[in-house]
């Protein structure tokens, strides 16, 4: 199947490395990525009003109400296919409306355990001019607090502060979690806290992708 007939979601809990995951096959394959919580925080950086407005939810690590999220994601999509959508749906309703607007053929979930989690979180730091995500332990920054993109300074996400984040952990648990239910038939399980991970050469052949090239990545 080509790239460009098929369309792929990664669900998994906060600091399962969704993002850094798809990266790699939008490298590598041509997808066309939407990260719901990207586009949410350029939003804000550009201080646009859906992004003020959904900037109350993600400080508490709540989710965006779903109308907000479904205006946000059409807006972004001008094809049927091609695309990654990483950290969303998030809900069975958008999971819903999103079978109304494209077909999804695959459905990739990372797991990892609680402690993986919690460190991956507590560590992670962003740059704020460009959004580059970097880790204190695991990836740091050689130029130490700034980015080594565009020197922006790094800084710790609002919703990566620990109360935030058992909040956000228990709000994946009871909305998003039912996904898995409800893609059973799509579903492509990964494990995603090895040392050495997690979008190989067989999960590719899983997803239906062929490649030469390996794909693998240090993660703890
Ligand atoms: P993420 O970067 O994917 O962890 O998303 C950060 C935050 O953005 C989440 O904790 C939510 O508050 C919000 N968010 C991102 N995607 C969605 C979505 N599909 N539905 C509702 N809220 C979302």
């Amino acid at each position: 199947m080509n790239v460009s007939d098929m369309n792929l979601i990664f669900l998994g809990p906060p600091g399962a490395g969704k993002g850094t995951q798809t990266k790699k096959l939008i490298e590598e394959f041509g997808f066309i990525h939407l990260s719901t919580g990207d586009i949410l925080r350029q939003l804000i950086r550009s201080r646009d009003t859906l992004g003020l407005q959904a900037q109350i939810y993600m400080d508490q690590g709540k989710l965006v109400p779903d109308g907000l999220i479904l205006e946000m994601i059409q807006t972004k999509m001008e094809k049927k296919c091609g695309y990654i959508f990483d950290g969303f749906p998030r809900t069975i309703d958008q999971a819903s409306a999103l079978d109304k607007i494209v077909p999804v053929d695959h459905v990739v979930y990372l797991f990892l355990s609680h402690d993986v989690i919690l460190k991956r979180l507590t560590g992670r730091r962003v740059c704020e001019k460009c959004g580059k995500e970097y880790h204190i332990e695991f990836m740091p920054s050689s130029l130490k607090d700034s980015c080594e993109l565009c020197k922006g300074r790094l800084y710790q996400r609002e919703d990566d502060r620990p109360f935030v984040i058992e909040n956000r952990l228990s709000v994946y648990e009871k909305q998003t979690k039912p996904l898995l239910e409800y893609y059973h038939e799509k579903l492509i399980r990964i494990e995603a806290c090895g040392n050495v991970l997690s979008i190989d050469q067989e999960n590719i052949k899983k997803i239906g992708l062929s490649t030469h090239k390996a794909m693998s990545q240090c993660c703890s």
